[in-house]
């Protein structure tokens, strides 16, 4: 392999004999060093510095398998070197990778000033640490993820070399480019899109559709792919929602194993999501379309990012994440391809105005010739409600419901618009602005969703940061309980309470259950602050539908009359409307040649298509489901 030639000769220009390097490899995107005098490299960083920078690669040193030292004895030794404060969680060993893996509250404490700590461990043990904040509250679903990945390391590393080798067999060429819109297109629900060189292909984000109500309606057109599922080079996922991310395990379903591009927290909330809806499906006597053995496996082929990390994807394709602003960890997706032929970013979901949330999104990039955005709200009549009047118009909802002793349901994307709304009702409550005997119940899969959100918090706004790393978080604020299905009659029999609870679109789980228990009585409120998808019981309930079939729980149907109190609150949205839509194009540095509408309604993508060609003068164009179109 020539790649890695070049790679070994670059290191032994810069670094002398004596730093023993035993072996190189290439692990995935990454070069990974292993040497049997670690120290060296500690005591000289601008080795390690130099040799990223002539490769433009991230570079890790690790001990050589001598220097190993027996895993109990290494335990010991770091829990001796690391302070108390740091409160260690769970320490684990990955003898593949040389890393011991140590998850705790505080992982500055790990790392200490100047990574004076690490250094020490790694001097005194061996082993490297690969340092993992813990939630501020227990997650099984992220305890069982990282145990994942460790149990099965060395299948990881044969992933990453395997990866590697296949990124680097050949050099880039000169070719054609093309896009196949595959799913999202004209619709929301499915995204799913091909990008094709002469020499790679790849596939951006791989969702469902959960409103659908037909299978061929649900899932993207894998079926106009015609080439064997397994060439494929790679996957590249914005973030975690089922509409991007549900039928990714159903590649590996039918036998794909390359590959998946996310940043870290995408990967876990994408599990979650993936596990809860197989579960979902499984209570109502339907069968997904795959099994959590798949999701498992699409696990171990995730390669993590950070926004801003550049990082070679095939010969030809260059992969960048950025801030999206739209849940946690989601990504704008920016491909360099071919040599700088063509620059592409795909929006995919973001929201371009404020959010108690995330940081803003970005919207520099090096290169553009090609835009893909979103336009669920994009049409000239979606105009959302500035943000501190939807506050305001809520908590009035809030208080007026509460007063007569009824309840409100929010049904929220578990992950998403619940943190946005908890950190809304959380400040509302500091403020004293609700009534203190007024309860706050999370159901569904919000509770581990926000529990994951502590464990990233560098990837939410500075302000909501902050207190997470104080162990002030918001999220595990002790306004809310978590309600268990047990509880939910005597919940809604009390009165007096707000209720968080998945799916958002009223398409299963516990929201279902509580908007069966609310609906007929009119002291009840229900308030939408999300995305209804066309044919949810959410978005027929949002349009006026004065009662549904509904199946009990011995089996039989009765009719339900919907007398609750309906209101929408679109300025909570993670969304762009279309002045945000605008403001973002004419903001985007530099300015795409072309841009192609998707994920919005038809009347929607068409619409504001039409808008930007005349507005801004760039050729945009709404593309349909199984259009291909030459990028170059
Ligand atoms: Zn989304
Ligand atoms: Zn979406």
């Amino acid at each position: 392999m020539d790649y890695l030639k070049e790679v070994k000769e670059t290191i032994g220009n810069i670094v002398p004999r004596e730093a023993q390097v035993s072996s190189v490899e290439l692990e995935g995107p990454e070069i990974a060093i292993y040497t049997k005098n670690p120290r060296i490299f500690h005591e000289n960083e601008e080795f390690v510095r130099n040799i990223a920078y002539q490769l433009k690669k991230k570079v890790n040193i690790r001990s050589d398998k001598s220097l190993l030292l027996d895993p109990k004895e290494a335990e010991a030794k770091i829990r001796a070197i690391v302070p108390q404060d740091a409160q260690i969680s769970d320490i684990q060993f990955s003898e593949p990778f040389s890393e011991v893996v140590i998850e705790c509250i505080k992982p500055g404490l790990v790392i200490g000033k100047g990574g004076m700590t690490s250094k020490e461990i790694i001097i005194n043990t061996g082993w490297t640490p690969k340092i993992y904040r813990a939630p501020t509250s227990p997650s099984e679903i992220l305890r069982g993820i990282r145990h994942h990945l460790n149990k099965y390391a060395s299948e990881r590393k044969k992933i990453l070399q395997d990866t590697a080798k296949k990124i680097y067999s050949e050099k880039a060429q000169e070719s054609w480019i093309r896009l196949t819109a595959l799913g999202g297109f004209r619709q929301v629900g499915r995204s799913c899109m091909m990008v094709e060189t002469r020499r790679t292909k790849i596939l951006m984000d791989c969702g469902i559709n959960v409103a659908a109500q037909t299978p061929e309606d649900s899932f993207p057109y894998l079926d106009a792919i015609r080439f064997p599922i397994n060439e494929l080079d790679a996957v590249v996922l914005s973030h975690a929602h089922m509409d991007h991310s549900g039928f990714i395990p159903y590649l590996f379903k039918l036998g794909y194993r390359g590959p998946v591009y996310c940043t870290e927290p995408t990967r876990d909330l994408a599990a979650l999501l993936l596990f809860d809806y197989i579960d979902i499906l499984a209570k109502e006597n339907k069968e997904a379309p795959y099994s959590e053995r798949d999701v498992k496996e699409m696990l171990k082929y995730c390669i993590t990012r950070d926004y801003r990390e550049v990082t070679d994807i095939a010969a030809d394709m260059r992969l960048t994440f950025h801030n999206a602003s739209h849940i946690l960890g989601s990504a704008s997706v920016h491909l360099h391809i071919g040599e700088g032929a063509h620059n592409l970013v795909y929006s995919a979901d973001i929201k371009y105005g404020f959010t108690r949330l995330f940081n803003n999104v970005d919207i520099n990039y090096p290169r553009l010739e090609t835009l893909i955005v979103e336009s669920t709200y994009g049409h000239m009549n979606d105009i959302q409600t500035p943000r501190e009047e939807s506050e305001a118009m809520f908590l009035k909802i809030v208080q007026e419901t509460v007063k007569n002793g009824g309840c409100i349901l929010i049904p929220s994307f578990a992950v998403g618009r619940a943190q946005e709304m908890q950190l809304v009702i959380e400040n509302f409550y500091r403020k004293g602005l609700i009534d203190p005997d007024t309860k706050v119940y999370i159901d569904g899969m919000t509770k581990e969703s926000s529990a994951i959100h502590t464990a990233y918090p560098e990837y939410l706004r500075n302000a909501v940061q902050k207190r997470v790393l104080q162990n002030d978080s918001p999220f595990t604020s002790d306004v809310f309980q978590v309600a268990k299905p047990e509880d939910r009659d005597s919940i809604v029999a009390n009165g007096k309470a707000i209720v968080l609870a998945s799916s958002g679109m009223l398409t299963g789980g516990a929201s279902v259950q509580y908007f069966y228990r609310m609906a007929e009585n009119p002291i009840n409120t229900m308030v939408f602050v999300g995305y209804q998808g066309e044919g949810s019981l959410g978005r027929k309930v949002q349009s006026g539908l004065k009662s549904i079939p509904m199946t009990m729980e011995d089996g039989r149907t009765r009719k339900l009359n919907i007398n609750m109190r309906l209101e929408t609150l679109d300025g909570f949205s993670g969304h762009s409307d279309r002045k945000q839509l605008m403001a973002y194009v004419r903001n985007l540095k530099p300015k795409p040649k072309r841009i192609l509408t998707d994920h919005g309604e038809a009347s929607k993508t068409i619409e504001l298509a039409k808008f930007f060609s005349s507005k801004f003068g760039i050729s945009s164009q709404s593309i349909r489901n199984l259009d291909s179109v030459r990028l170059r």
